[in-house]
């Protein structure tokens, strides 16, 4: 465990940590561009130049390991001078794009002009070599070869975690830049992951670019609700508009990365197919409710149901639904499918992408909810007249049916009471007696659990549209009219009661989940 002294302040790190890494531990930031923690070390920006006792030379801190007694001054003259110099080669045939360039806001080529530059270029306006720009280069990925500074960040990323080698970097000189290999496209399932990336603007979002600028949007940390791998993300947002899912690290889920099916997930979330009202079913149409008689009325049906109660539980609600559905359930003594339902044509992979497209599989077993009744069960008990409550919990029956929904239609116009609750309207809803508008995993505090068995925290991004809430406080307010003197006001209350019930998360604080979440026995 070597001790060393970077700037003054002294820290004791592993053995093979770099400079670049133990500077970091200390609140140091060394400026760099192709060095980045999830690809293999480069090297060839040299901004991170750090000036090391004894050594005669400037030496990167990216590649530099730490050594007993080691001392590093990152802001010296030396270092200054060179930083400078760096910067004004980086810059030399850069176009003066900054107005214009989506990635203003996030360039750290503008952001270490400020820091460590701001001297004039030498370099006439006319004499800069001119690339290509806005060249689509995949589905979701457009380049501008002008503003790259060849750090070899992309093409180490599709070399070395996707290993798809679409990009590569052409020519020699003033006219290298980086391009498409030969008959590629950047189309891998990962590819938007190098717009992350880029530290500059040459690789920027089809999906995203021109939308909004950065610097008018909040982040709120989040976990993709996409499949059941539960990457962690930041969620971007403006007045209650998302606008974009970036990856966030965490070494236990997705390192720094995420899918693009999962990046674009994000507009589902939001638009016209939302439930914004509570719906009661009118003697030929829907009328808008209120949530007081809704779930007041839904409350005493469930007390006395006049037959047999059925709950249809997806694998889409988060821990504190299933928990307070399972509450509910008990108390109506009512049969309940936990179903975990995919497309049939989903795939994953042996990255991050699983075939389980819901984020909370593991949610279901950890609550006991998985081996209860089928589906085809219920539909047995409708038919047999057994069931007069059925319950459905953001479970698109009709949707997951295809082949059998002749039996699932006529199911659901059998049951005499169909409440449906759900975030988004369809075939099913039509069917229901009482349609409640719920929150996204986008709008609400509350915990999934991934395919590991990581419990992980979802934080309020954005405030549900309409009259929609999050499903655990309409849960809460139900199971309360049936426990008298029961109050459940939060997210984080839900969690402590069913922490206190459920083996697997005995002894978990809400509060101690952190930003990568806990391992439980799921
Ligand atoms: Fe680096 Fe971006 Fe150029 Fe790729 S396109 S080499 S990530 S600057």
């Amino acid at each position: 465990m070597p001790t060393v002294n970077i700037d003054g302040k002294k820290i004791e790190v592993e053995d093979g940590l770099t400079v670049i890494q133990a500077a970091e531990r200390l609140g140091i930031e060394i400026p760099h561009y192709c060095w980045h923690p999830g690809l293999s070390i480069s090297g060839n920006c040299r901004m991170c130049l750090v000036e090391i006792e004894k050594q005669p030379k400037l030496q990167i801190a990216c590649n530099t390991r730490v050594a007993e007694g080691m001392v590093v001054q990152t802001g010296s003259e030396r270092t200054k001078a060179a930083q400078r110099a760096v910067l004004e080669f980086l810059l030399l045939n850069h176009p003066i794009d900054c107005p214009v360039c989506d990635q203003a806001g996030e360039c750290k080529l503008q952001e270490y002009y400020m820091d460590y530059d701001r001297q004039r270029s030498r370099m006439a306006l006319p004499d800069k070599v001119r690339k290509h720009k806005a060249v689509p280069i995949g589905p979701l990925v457009m380049l501008d070869q002008e503003r790259c500074i060849l750090c070899a960040r992309c093409t180490r990323f599709v070399d070395e975690v996707t290993k798809t080698h679409e990009l590569a970097i052409f020519e020699r000189g003033n006219h290298c830049e980086v391009a498409l290999a030969p008959g590629k496209t950047l189309d891998n399932p990962y590819s938007a992951n190098v717009v992350d990336i880029c530290p500059v603007g040459a690789l920027t979002s089809r999906d995203f670019r021109f939308r909004a600028r950065v610097w008018y949007l909040q982040k709120t940390d989040a976990v993709c609700g996409a499949c059941a791998n539960g990457c962690n993300i930041e969620i971007f947002h403006r007045e209650g508009r998302i606008y974009r899912f970036q990856p966030r690290a965490n070494p236990d889920v997705n390192q720094y990365w995420m899918c693009d099916a999962g990046r674009l997930s994000c507009h589902g979330l939001q638009g016209e197919s939302r439930l914004l009202e509570v719906l009661t079913r009118g003697t030929d149409s829907f009328a808008v409710g209120e949530w007081e008689s809704a779930v007041g009325g839904l409350a005493s049906t469930l007390r006395d149901p006049a037959g047999g109660v059925a709950f249809v539980v997806s694998a889409q609600s988060p821990n504190e639904e299933l928990y307070l559905l399972r509450r509910l359930a008990a108390r109506a003594g009512a049969m309940v499918a936990g179903v975990s339902w995919s497309p049939a044509d989903a795939t994953g992979d042996d990255f991050l992408v699983k075939a389980d497209k819901n984020p909370n599989t593991a949610g279901l077993r950890l609550f006991g909810l998985d081996g209860g009744a089928s589906l085809d069960a219920v539909w047995d008990a409708i038919e047999a007249g057994r069931v007069r409550v059925l319950v459905l919990h953001r479970s698109d029956v009709v949707g997951w049916a295809s082949g059998a929904s002749k039996r699932v239609r006529e199911a659901l116009e059998r049951v005499p009471y169909v409440a449906v609750l759900d975030t988004h309207g369809s075939e099913t809803a039509q069917y229901a007696n009482l349609v409640l508008p719920l929150a996204t995993y986008a709008e609400v505090d509350g915990t999934v659990t991934n395919h590991a068995g990581r419990v992980q925290r979802l934080r309020e991004a954005v405030p549900p549209p309409g009259a929609a809430r999050a499903g655990w406080s309409v849960l809460a307010d139900v199971v309360a009219r049936l426990e008298p003197g029961l109050t459940i006001a939060s997210a984080e209350q839900v969690f402590t009661a069913m922490a206190a019930e459920v083996p697997a998360l005995a002894g978990i604080d809400h509060a101690g989940i952190g930003p990568h979440g806990v391992s439980v026995r799921a």
